[in-house]
């Protein structure tokens, strides 16, 4: 395979799903960058919570997302996310943020502005994995692989509550799916697959097994 050719693997689906998991592992099983676009929205919404900047103001919002400068690491075993020269990786896992993370990726401006610093990091990298709920497509619907990763409900809680270890309890985190579900749901569409878009449902499957099923849909590459 040479290495100048381009492949972008592009992962969407709800919360839970196993998405970053399994973006992460495909990244470094192949040697691929990540680029998990839904920290973008988190990073936003953290420089705005933590700018005090008033979430029902729209214009407010936008213009501390347009004034803070982001910066995405792309090694997927460490993805570092820094705003204004902070590192927030560990800050925006927070499930505050993930209680107002909508608020934020509802704004249009905000969302054009995210999609621009996508697509810019996708093309400089050309090879990468990168997921989220709209990158099959709007960011990059032009990837050699589009895949919709679900999952049921109670899987993708049970995933979640694993994740964070306690440290929130059960009915925050079925809100957070749920409400969360629900909000992302009225600006992207990621319930059923785009024409293109390959269905995955990693409901039984362990992550291993997803991270093997996504390498074989791998379209073969000119070497
Ligand atoms: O994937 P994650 O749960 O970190 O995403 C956080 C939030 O970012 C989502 O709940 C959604 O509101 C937003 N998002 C989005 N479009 C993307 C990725 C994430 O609107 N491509």
């Amino acid at each position: 395979m040479a290495q100048t050719d381009e492949l972008v693997i592009a992962i969407d689906g709800p919360s839970g799903a196993g998405k970053s998991s399994t973006a992460r592992g495909v990244a470094v099983r192949l040697g691929l960058d990540y680029l998990d676009t839904g920290a973008m929205y988190r990073a936003m919404s953290w420089a705005c919570m933590t700018g005090g900047v008033d979430m029902t103001i729209e214009g407010a919002m936008i213009e501390r997302a347009r004034g803070a400068e982001l910066r995405m690491g792309l090694d997927p075993a460490d993805p570092r996310v820094v705003v204004d020269g902070r590192d927030i990786t560990a800050a925006i896992r927070e499930p505050v943020i993930a209680e107002h993370v909508s608020s934020v990726a509802r704004v249009i401006p905000i969302r054009e502005l995210l999609t621009d610093q996508m697509r810019s990091i996708i093309a400089g990298s050309g090879r990468i994995v990168a997921e989220g709920r709209d990158v099959t497509t709007v960011v990059w619907p032009q990837a050699q692989l589009r895949l919709l990763m679900v999952a049921d409900p109670a899987a993708r809680i049970a995933r979640r509550e694993a994740e964070l270890a306690g440290a929130a309890g059960h009915e925050r985190v079925v809100s957070s799916i749920v409400d969360r579900d629900r909000k992302d749901s009225a600006v992207s569409r990621f319930e059923a697959p785009a024409e293109g878009v390959r269905l995955l449902d990693t409901t039984h499957l362990g992550l291993g097994e997803v991270i093997d099923e996504v390498v074989a849909m791998i379209p073969e590459q000119r070497s």
